[in-house]
């Protein structure tokens, strides 16, 4: 796996040249080149880069996909996307989002108050703004006042209280104003069919959100006795993150899809979209067997129009305009966090550690015999009497034969043999072969928090694609575990043999490994938590300019140790005094010294928690 499986998972956006990742865009920088770049100006600990050529990409090719099947089929209905801004809020991700998204009258989706700030804010006027998910009245006056500010904003209901909500609002703003302005309404459909994956809960009868089909009709009673109907304009559902399969989809268009057309009939003249909610899949593995999407893009647009197209025709209706809030799919590319390999924890069973004896054991001389004269016709049977030997040496030592130095040789050769076995049988794909790397597998400490970082991987198992940015010419050779640098033994990314990571093997003190995990720009960021008080790494934005050229923009540093405090709602400054006065007071430290380590103290102050260094003459 000399690409880590760049072509199942990259679509397009990188190449190896040169045995670096680079990107393929512009003069094709090497991310590796990108991060010294940045490391260089003081900047160290894990980096997260921000790349708006991707979203732009994902964007473009959304748009085009909908376009092209409503050419195809021609279509009457129209096509709109909004951002569901739960995926990533953060003003580096949005801003570069709405910068991009220009030409598309692409909008924002939200999902509580913040959000709908962030929306009504960020929105050009006239894209749409949809607003999802349980309201209170205040967040249902925001939407009234966003709409009275000209935005095309949509309240989608998710049950009937809201509704009744929006009908007491209604009659609020339209006593003190004289040009009676509402939002759009949206209902959300409680589908009777089910999700699929992980994420599946959005649907399916215990779905936490939507309508069942009789507040549908009462909800629709309650429109028309308000006189609201008129502005019931949208059909929502949602089936839930991650669709690896468009079976589900095609099953809740054709329910949303009569729901819609019965509305219609039924009198509701203004419903004219139909808003299939998000889900579009994002493939992050890094095996071909381990693939998670069954379906293309195309696949996926040609179906939303082609089976509206059927229901509107058959029901006699005008075909619906198409709205989606895909999230994952627009901003998943878009990032991919770098962090520094800080350490390899094998050190132990490298051959220069062995304390050979002028007379070994008999049974660690002939772990000695079986290491120099393993070959491929013999290496597993080598392999099996060396497994044979550790054990009967282990029971030695535990009997009191054989001494601690004898032990450590006994491991080592092990060790050294299970590899070189290994590396001989590779093409054999044996489950004791297997099970074997497991055992041999090398641990890399890595400056990150999976927990800030990658809180699905964490919580749900959910794999992102992790490479080495350079050394690609090279075959990776050590069956790879992660360790973040939390202290939480979750924060560790296992070796899988079932999709194996091998990694380079290197020497940390005279070499520099970088890993780049990719795909993290999905829900990651937000969802991150701050364990152990690690905090969001800092973060820059890759531009290119017409000619090529790369900018680094936008810079955020990682936040310093007193702002996590502050964030924790310390009183930093009593901690600040209460630092101070500590030195100040110290028998043990003479005046002299007290300037030097109050500005010791300060400059760490002032840094970021990721480690610095951990080797005497490596900075990290
Ligand atoms: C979360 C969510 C989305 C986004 O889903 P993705 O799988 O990220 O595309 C869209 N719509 C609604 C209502 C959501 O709750």
């Amino acid at each position: 796996m000399l690409n880590f499986g760049l072509d199942i998972w990259d679509d397009g956006n990188f190449v190896i040249e040169e045995g670096k990742i680079a990107l393929n865009h512009a003069k094709h920088p090497s991310l590796l080149d990108i991060t010294k770049d940045i490391r260089e100006r003081g900047y160290k600990g894990p980096l997260l880069l921000r790349f708006p050529h991707l979203i732009k990409k994902q964007i473009s090719t959304l748009f085009e996909a909908f376009n092209s099947a409503i050419k195809e089929f021609e279509y009457q209905g129209k096509f709109y996307a909004v951002f569901p801004l739960k995926v990533n809020q953060y003003p580096n991700f949005i801003h570069s989002l709405m910068h991009v998204a220009s030409p598309y009258g692409y909008g924002l989706e939200a999902g509580s108050k913040a959000e709908l700030i962030i929306a009504i804010s960020e929105t050009p006027m006239g894209a749409p703004i949809t607003v999802n998910g349980f309201k209170d009245k205040e967040m249902i006056s925001l939407s009234f006042i966003a709409a009275k500010m000209g935005h095309n904003i949509t309240i989608t209901i998710e049950g009937l209280g809201e509704l009744q909500t929006i009908i007491e609002v209604n009659s609020e703003f339209s006593k003190t104003s004289r040009t009676p302005i509402a939002p759009k309404i949206g209902v959300r459909i409680r589908l009777h069919s089910p999700g699929i994956g992980i994420w599946a809960k959005s649907g399916g009868y215990s779905s936490k959100f939507g309508l069942t089909s009789t507040e549908l009709l009462e909800a629709f009673e309650l429109m028309q006795q308000h006189h609201l109907l008129d502005h019931l304009f949208m059909v929502h559902f949602h089936i839930g993150s991650q669709m690896s399969e468009i079976a589900p989809l095609k099953k809740a268009l054709r329910e949303a899809g009569n729901i819609y057309a019965d509305l219609k009939n039924r009198g509701a003249t203004a419903l004219s979209a139909i808003n299939i909610g998000g889900g579009l899949a994002v493939e992050y593995a890094q095996h071909a067997h381990a693939q998670e999407r069954n379906y293309s893009l195309k696949e996926f647009a040609n179906d939303v129009v082609f089976l509206m197209q059927e229901i509107s025709k058959n029901k006699g209706v005008e075909a619906p305009d198409i709205f989606t809030e895909s999230g994952r799919y627009i901003a998943a590319n878009h990032s991919v966090l770098i962090a520094p390999v800080l350490e390899l924890f094998s050190q132990e069973y490298h051959q220069k550690s062995l304390r050979t004896k002028e007379n070994n054991p008999p049974l660690v001389q002939e772990l000695y015999d079986l290491l120099d004269t393993i070959n491929r016709n013999n290496a597993r049977e080598y392999l099996h009497d060396a497994l044979d030997h550790m054990e009967s040496l282990l029971i030695l030592f535990d009997l009191g034969y054989i001494d601690l130095e004898d032990r450590s040789n006994t491991e080592i050769l092990t060790n050294l043999i299970i590899k070189k076995a290994i590396f001989l049988l590779k093409d054999e794909d044996t489950d004791e072969l297997k099970q074997l790397q497991n055992r041999i597998q090398e641990k890399y400490l890595v400056n990150f928090s999976t927990f800030k970082s990658l809180p699905d991987f964490w919580g749900l198992s959910q794999h992102f694609p992790i490479m080495p940015l350079d050394r690609l010419d090279i075959k990776p050779a050590l069956p790879a575990s992660l360790w973040d640098i939390t202290c939480d033994s979750d924060g560790e990314i296992g070796f899988d043999p079932n999709s194996p990571l091998y990694l380079h093997d290197i020497d940390v003190t005279k070499d520099e490994y970088f890993l780049g995990f990719f795909l993290t720009g999905a829900y990651q960021e937000i969802l991150g938590m701050e364990h152990n008080l690690f905090t969001h790494p800092t973060e820059v934005i890759i531009n290119f300019d017409e000619e090529g050229n790369m900018h680094l923009d936008d810079l955020i540093e990682a936040q310093s140790l007193m702002d996590i405090l502050d964030d924790l709602d310390y009183d930093t400054s009593k901690i600040d005094k209460s630092l101070k006065q500590k030195i100040e007071e110290s028998i043990h430290i003479d005046e002299e010294e007290k300037t030097v380590l109050l500005s010791k103290l300060y400059l760490y102050l002032s840094e970021n928690s990721y480690l610095k260094t951990i080797q005497a003459n490596n900075d990290l």
